[in-house]
């Protein structure tokens, strides 16, 4: 296989979770080389497919809107004007107000070995665990639920088991537009699917039953199957008892939830309810498939365990078909949790105890560990409001339109006194409220590894030249880390040497007791890590080909070996809808667009489809609010406002809404949907309420 040459190169596709193998072909045409993207035919992701954002990658490249040269102050200057105002402030905070008074807020963009870096020099040289990323907004409470239930943030599942089950239960998930590949690996299957989410959507069309429950009702739902598959005899008694504990106050928790009880907390007609607790009960090869609809609510976590809860009653994890298969949203989403890009974890999915912070601080000789968990991402922010953090460098994000509370966030940043913003490209809202501006490579640029929503870690490979002056985001922390006094440990070349050490670090005295462990690459050569087949982990002497499935063999990551079964009294969302604000608000991607719109709002292909922020009503609030299809409409919340068109859409419910989470100006009008959405989080994983928002609608 050629993975990199001049005509060609194997890489990966750095927008969802999905994480395809994509093939660069490039041609000489007359002086101009031309760059074709086709699907890697041999990725074992995607077998060649790609979707629309994938295809339209070769749209995205070029110099036009890159940030080319580092700025000071408005200015633009060389990289080490810019880095040595870095070092110095950064220096002098840490000296004058203490290590917790900078931070770094990350991406789930970034590539694994500029995650590992960063963590490296916050945790363990600086001082402080204040750094955090965008993951936070996406997968917190996933991690939390799956750390609660089987002791590691492992995911149990693999992709291919999308076409060996029997039933697909989808939560909170629009796979058919956000999760493209997957979705059409589960309609090459034979899997019955069920959707289960507040809207129709492009993917409850396909299914054979979408139950519409209420807003934030997940929780009650699935409690109410527990106890449906507890009053009929479906358990799997031996499972439960041979590798779970907790499952009688779990149980208990659940006796409230009748079938009429549950169809009137989710809104759901009893009968569909049924037809959906009989199918699961059913159906041995079931699998959970879940995304931001359980993730993105003050109760998150909880709401992920009584998904768990389900599996292991049933004892339905880790084999063929079956479990609960958390999707990441980003493409290394999971790489960054691997280094412990989270405020409240340490490398290598260790963790702030006794023993993790000692052994992490040996391996890396760090003089300045961090001993306690740092600020989680709505914390930093207020923070950086309050004073607390006096210097953030922000990499490879925006969180002036993707945090909730967006305006008071850019407030935040704009009084900051320092703010460092790596970026590839020139002009977000972030970077306008940058002190320093320093220019990111960006995809086909870049070259590293990123870990898939399965596990999955695939190399993504330079194929053309870094634009301008843009450097690696590796290269440019390990400059901050020289200019601090820690050059002998950063003194990193190549993402090969980074990804050596990070592997080493996951075997370091691990003998089973973590689930990540990559520590069969602990001496791989730069030409080995060149020619990387894509492999899930762990990749371990007792699994040197990678591991398709975890748990199959019943031990899990806790301290008994067993899983806990969590008992959940289901919450509603904090905030309700009032006579002030008498709508719902759900929000999440459309089919052609990624994040804020940075890279995809260069493709013309990709903006046909949609080129301003649409919110989706129901024909009968239109009238009752006297709203016409096409025009422009406010919508207000208790933290802010954002403008977008009228489509009426009878697949939203009355009283609920939807707006994408793309735009952040409609036709010159702010357009910021997390600007509506409040700073409630998750108390266990911190991951805001995005998913649920009282609001109030008008034409404008
Ligand atoms: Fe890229 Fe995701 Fe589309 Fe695959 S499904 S091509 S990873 S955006």
């Amino acid at each position: 296989k050629e993975y990199l040459s001049t005509q060609r190169s194997c890489t990966t596709c750095p927008y969802c979770g999905v994480g395809c193998g994509v093939t660069i072909n490039k041609e000489k045409r007359q002086s101009t080389s031309v760059i074709s993207v086709t699907g890697d035919k041999q990725h074992p992701s995607n077998f060649g497919r790609l979707c629309v954002k994938g295809s339209a990658l070769g749209e995205t490249l070029g110099e036009h809107g890159r940030l080319l040269r580092p700025h000071l102050h408005g200015e633009a200057c060389d990289w080490d004007t810019a880095m040595s105002y870095v070092a110095d402030e950064f220096a002098r905070n840490i000296h004058e107000h203490g290590p917790n008074s900078v931070a770094f807020y990350l991406s789930g963009q970034l590539l694994t070995e500029d995650y590992y870096v960063a963590n490296k020099l916050m945790k363990g040289f600086i001082g402080s665990a204040n750094i955090d990323t965008n993951s936070r907004l996406c997968m917190s409470s996933a991690v939390a639920g799956y750390k609660r239930a089987l002791g590691a943030d492992a995911v149990p599942c693999c992709y291919e088991d999308l076409e060996e089950a029997d039933l697909i239960v989808l939560i909170g998930s629009n796979a058919a537009w956000t999760h493209p590949i997957l979705f059409q690996r589960m309609q090459a299957g034979k899997a019955k699917i069920v959707v289960v989410d507040p809207r129709a959507s492009a993917t409850s069309e396909m299914a054979d039953l979408h139950l519409a429950i209420n807003p934030g009702s997940d929780a009650a739902l699935f409690n109410g199957l527990l106890n449906f598959l507890a009053q009929h005899n479906r358990l799997n008694h031996h499972y439960i008892q041979h590798h779970t504990q907790g499952f009688e106050l779990a149980l208990e928790a659940a006796q409230h939830w009748s079938l009429q009880q549950t169809a009137l907390s989710c809104g759901v007609p009893a009968e569909k309810l049924l037809a959906f607790f009989r199918l699961f009960a059913e159906t041995e090869k079931t699998l959970s498939f879940y995304s931001q609809g359980v993730n993105q609510s003050s109760s998150g976590t909880d709401k992920n365990n009584t998904i768990i809860n389900c599996h292991l009653a049933t004892g339905r994890i880790g084999q063929i078909g079956a479990g609960p298969f958390s999707i990441t949203g980003q493409p290394n989403a999971m790489g960054g949790r691997e280094v412990g890009g989270l405020a409240n974890m340490l490398a290598a999915h260790m963790e702030f105890k006794e023993s993790d912070i000692d052994r992490v601080r040996r391996f890396w000789d760090a003089p300045n560990m961090a001993l306690a968990p740092g600020l989680k991402a709505v914390d930093m922010f207020h923070a950086v409001e309050t004073g607390q953090i006096k210097a953030i460098w922000i990499m490879a994000t925006n969180p002036a339109v993707s945090m909730p509370e967006a305006e008071r966030v850019t407030e935040a940043l704009r009084k900051c006194p320092l703010v460092i913003v790596s970026d590839c490209i020139a002009d977000t809202d972030t970077a306008r409220c940058a002190d320093v501006l320093l220019p990111a490579t960006g995809w086909g640029e870049k070259n590293g590894t990123v870990t898939n929503a399965e596990r999955r870690i695939s190399r993504q490979r330079t194929f053309i030249d870094p634009t301008g002056e843009a450097r690696h985001d590796w290269q440019a922390i390990c400059d901050l880390a020289s200019r601090l006094g820690f050059r002998e440990q950063f003194n990193f070349t190549h993402p090969a040497d980074i990804f050596r050490e990070h592997a080493q670090l996951s075997g370091f005295e691990n003998n089973g007791s973590r689930a990540f462990d990559i520590s069969l690459f602990s001496n791989i050569a730069q030409n080995e890590y060149d020619t990387l087949e894509p492999v899930q982990w762990p990749v371990n002497r007792e699994n040197p080909q990678g591991s398709a499935r975890l748990f199959g063999n019943g031990k899990f990551f806790t301290e008994t070996g067993r899983a806990n079964f969590i008992a959940v009294k289901p919450r509603t969302p904090q905030q309700q809808i009032s006579p002030s604000y008498p709508l719902w608000l759900n929000s999440g991607r459309i089919r052609d667009q990624w994040h804020t719109m940075t890279r995809t709002g260069r493709a013309r292909k990709l903006l046909d489809h949609s080129e301003i922020a649409e919110i989706q009503i129901n024909p009968r609030d239109a009238r009752k609010y006297g709203i016409d299809e096409g025009v422009l409409v406010e919508l207000h919340s208790a933290q802010g406002k954002m403008c977008g068109r009228a489509v009426l859409n009878s697949g939203q419910k009355p009283g609920e809404l939807f707006a994408p989470i793309h735009w952040s100006q409609t036709l010159a009008q702010e357009s910021k949907v997390s600007a509506l959405a409040g700073a409630e989080v998750d108390p266990i994983s911190g991951q805001p309420e995005f998913k649920q928002v009282p609001v109030q609608l008008k034409a404008l």
